[in-house]
């Protein structure tokens, strides 16, 4: 970075993060007069909200003065500065005072590109790029994608990753070898289904299963072929889980007829 980019960086950034508190209070201002307009304030509320105003004031007061050697550094410069609409699909302008925007317009400041050529700026904002602001803009950058990477979209991207972490995780504790879904039916309702979403969850339902079979108002409830229909669906259950957990059919089939057994005498009383 050569030095006059080092300060245009350094002395943005700062003024970009005073710049932001002072937004925050020209809200706060606007908030209160509301408050002060409202058909329900009454005189003392009024004269409570002017004070308020009056301390407001104060401190955009003192984070002017604050601004004031940062705003001499750059007179003395005036580099290139490039500024982002932050909302979705917002464009790249040279300054705050693009007269496509309006006062409420809220701005990030890209102060990376501080003091880059035009042409930088304008080939990185792509069909971002504002028009007024960047009349020479040639059309065939206009027509590529933006390349700025800004908070906005840094969170986003990281919120994606997460989502796609988190179906990942979803996926690989399901209790099919290749993460695909298993559906049994639901033992109070056979006409539904029921996903079993973890290798626990398979060996619940094989359990609960196995014991409602022994049961004769289970039976009388299903009928032949619901029972038949249950039966079936356990065997399958067995079989995902022998796969999962690369073991026979036989060994996984004993297992789970142990924990039918134990969830038999378990509810006998
Ligand atoms: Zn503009």
């Amino acid at each position: 970075m050569n030095e006059l980019k080092e300060l245009a960086v350094k002395t943005d950034t700062e003024l970009a993060r005073l710049h932001g508190i002072k937004f925050d209070l020209i809200c706060k201002i606007q908030m209160y007069r509301n408050t002060i307009n409202s058909r329900w304030s009454d005189d003392s509320t009024k004269a409570e909200y002017a004070n308020k105003i009056e301390a407001v004031k104060v401190a955009m007061t003192e984070l002017d003065n604050e601004m004031a050697p940062l705003k001499a550094i750059y007179e003395t410069h005036r580099w290139n500065r490039a500024f982002i609409v932050t909302n979705n699909g917002g464009h790249v302008h040279k300054s705050m005072d693009c007269n496509t925007c309006f006062p409420t317009t809220e701005f990030a400041w890209l102060v990376d590109y501080s003091s880059d050529s035009e042409t930088t700026i304008v080939e990185a904002a792509g069909e971002t790029a504002c028009t007024v602001c960047y009349p020479s803009a040639p059309a065939d950058v206009l027509n590529r994608p933006s390349t700025i990477v800004t908070a906005d979209k840094i969170a986003k991207e990281a919120a994606k990753a997460e989502r796609a972490a988190a179906k990942a995780e979803k996926v690989a504790k399901r209790p099919t070898v290749d993460g695909t879904q298993l559906f049994v039916s639901e033992l109070w309702a056979i006409r539904q289904s029921k996903e079993l979403k973890t290798e626990r969850a398979a060996e619940l339902w094989y359990a609960e299963a196995g014991e409602n079979l022994t049961k004769e108002y289970r039976s009388n409830e299903w009928g032949v072929e619901g029972c038949a229909k249950i039966r079936n669906e356990m065997e399958k259950v067995a079989i995902v889980l022998s796969e999962k957990r690369n073991s026979s059919l036989e060994t996984i089939t004993a297992e789970l007829q142990k924990k039918v057994q134990k969830r038999i005498k378990n509810n006998t009383y």
